[in-house]
């Protein structure tokens, strides 16, 4: 029993690893453990939420290591309308371009956002000489988790 927790704590950090290598981030212990919070949320994070979920990282610290996560494109930002961006973690093949661009869920009951990495958001023709840079498609509502509750 134990030894299969520690598998998964080796397989999980080496998952790590990969993604910091993968977007030509050096991985320090900050990076990893801000990741590693960031995959185990299973949701988008603001800057204040990994504040409180880390407790040994300042904020100034948190700040800088997600402006190089967006840099690298190992994260997304997410304005969800609640006031706070949040970012959550990209998956490997996405390059962050308009095409790459999924649904959000915003829930109103517990204020967690949400990637639907599957639902790419709908081509939608602008008028001439207007130019999109990023596009933010968000739904809000009650998520599964509160709805069964
Ligand atoms: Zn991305
Ligand atoms: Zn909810
Ligand atoms: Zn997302």
């Amino acid at each position: 029993m134990e030894a299969e927790l520690k598998n998964k704590e080796f397989d999980e950090e080496t998952k790590i690893l990969n993604k910091l290598s993968h977007r030509d981030i050096k991985a320090t212990s900050t990076r990893v453990l801000v990741l590693k919070t960031m995959i185990r949320a299973g949701c988008a994070l603001s800057i204040g939420d990994l504040e409180e979920a880390l407790e040994t990282v300042d904020k100034s610290t948190i700040f800088r290591t997600l402006t190089l996560f967006h840099e690298h494109r190992l994260v997304h930002c997410i304005d969800d309308g609640s006031g706070s961006l949040k970012y959550a973690v990209c998956q490997d093949d996405c390059d962050c371009s308009l095409e790459k661009e999924h649904v959000h869920f915003y829930c109103e009951r517990c204020h967690k956002t949400y990637c639907f990495e599957g639902l790419s958001i709908p081509r939608i023709i602008l008028p001439k000489n207007f130019k999109t840079n990023e596009a933010n498609f968000v739904f809000k509502g009650v998520c599964k988790n509160c709805s069964e509750r």
